[in-house]
């Protein structure tokens, strides 16, 4: 009993308000992560919290014996089926907590479709895949190495087909990598991969777009092909927390139905009446009905001209930056600056992660709709006096200065 007091209603309104206040202010400077955290107008959907809304099993066989939003569900499926070009007459998919368990599910699939597969990722991939490899009990995982860019290389992913010389793979293209906003070019990848004598059937290609799967359908001309006009591409995983903008994280993993086929089948569940094929029981129902809503209202124009401007973003900062002697860079079409690493104070105060690479370490900023260009001016002028005090590289590079400090 004394574990559990119960709090009167006066001290839970203090706690939230208390830390929405701590949120309000720390939200302008999330620089460091690929989110999009204004969020504001899906104060919209408040009202819905008065119900439990459980998307328990499959939107497209599923009964639910409870409240659902599989209607909609399943309509935000054919949706962002359709801007990723597959007909929704031909796709499957489900929401997520996340593009970890999205990517999961790509793995799953072409663990399912062949006896012992190898997993090809990129040394840029998202640790889901490392972590996808051992769920499933996948044997072997091999990473390709990237160019500065952050794109997998075509040549050593010829130099490793060549060697492993196996029968099945699963492999994983990036739209919109982790540190460098990259997007690997599926065509060269792909002339590389059936150059090697390696036929669709023989692989599971699975298409990471976790962050851009909601950038390059918004796109002028569409330059960026990674998505379902691959026509090889059996399945992809993309979030709405990155881009969009939901208050909870959220990712679709969508597959082409025809890749679906010869899979040993499913078991049935009857205490939910659905077949089992989503990875996880329990879904959060709400989060599908706020995402298509708000994709929905925004509707296309609106998400064109949201995604060219925080892509303008990253570009007037990264122009910014190297008008004051700062090498830093960034991928044409990505809402993401690449810049040499601060010091760790400037760097936990904007939430920057650090990354080691052979040139030097670096991170970066997600010019995201939260992340405004005064934010971006304030933390330039910081930058370049944290800079100018000549703060230590990393300790990794430098053992011997790291130990003389
Ligand atoms: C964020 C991200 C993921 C993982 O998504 P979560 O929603 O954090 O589970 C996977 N791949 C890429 C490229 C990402 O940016």
């Amino acid at each position: 009993m004394d574990a559990l007091p119960g709090l009167s209603l006066d001290r839970v309104q203090q706690e939230v308000k208390a830390f929405l206040h701590f949120l309000d202010q720390e939200q302008h400077k999330c620089f460091g992560i690929q989110i999009n955290q204004d969020v504001r107008d899906c104060q919209m959907f408040a009202p819905l919290l008065s119900h439990t809304l459980n998307n328990l099993g499959d939107p497209f066989s599923g009964q639910g014996g409870h409240l659902v939003t599989f209607d909609y569900e399943r309509e935000l499926v054919s949706l962002v089926s359709s801007l990723l070009h597959l007909s929704s007459d031909n796709s499957w998919g489900y929401y997520n907590p996340g593009s970890t368990l999205s990517n999961m599910h790509g793995v799953h699939l072409g663990m399912r479709r062949f006896e012992e597969p190898t997993i090809i990722i990129s040394e840029e991939s998202h640790n889901s895949f490392e972590k996808a490899a051992v769920v499933t009990r996948c044997k072997e995982l091999v990473k390709i190495k990237t160019d500065l860019q952050g794109r997998m290389l075509p040549d050593h992913l010829e130099e490793q087909l060549k060697a492993l010389n196996r029968k099945n793979y699963i492999f994983a293209f990036c739209s919109g990598s982790v540190t460098k906003g990259a997007y690997d070019n599926s065509e060269e990848l792909l002339q590389v991969i059936s150059g090697c004598g390696i036929e669709p059937d023989d692989y599971h290609l699975h298409i990471d777009a976790a962050l851009g799967g909601m950038v390059t359908p918004f796109l002028m001309g569409e330059p960026i092909k990674l998505d379902f006009r691959i026509l090889e591409a059996d399945s992809l995983s993309v979030s709405f927390h990155k881009r969009l903008g939901i208050p909870l994280p959220g990712s679709l993993f969508i597959a082409r139905k025809s890749s679906l086929q010869n899979l040993p089948p499913s078991l049935y569940a009857e205490h939910y009446s659905s077949y089992d094929t989503t990875l996880g029981g329990s879904r959060d129902g709400l989060s599908p009905f706020i995402t298509l809503m708000k994709l929905k209202h925004l509707g296309h124009s609106e998400m064109r001209k949201r995604t060219q401007r925080v892509i303008d973003k990253a570009a007037w900062l990264v122009d910014l930056l190297r008008q004051n002697g700062v090498s830093a860079w960034c991928n044409s079409h990505s809402p993401c600056a690449v810049l040499p690493a601060p010091s760790p104070q400037l760097a936990r105060e904007y939430h920057l992660p650090r990354y080691s690479a052979a040139e030097g370490d670096y991170t970066h900023i997600f010019t995201m709709e939260h992340v405004s260009r005064s934010g971006l001016e304030t933390f330039v002028e910081k930058y370049l006096l944290d800079t100018a005090r000549a703060w230590q590289p990393a300790p990794v590079f430098s053992p011997v200065s790291a130990g003389c400090r």
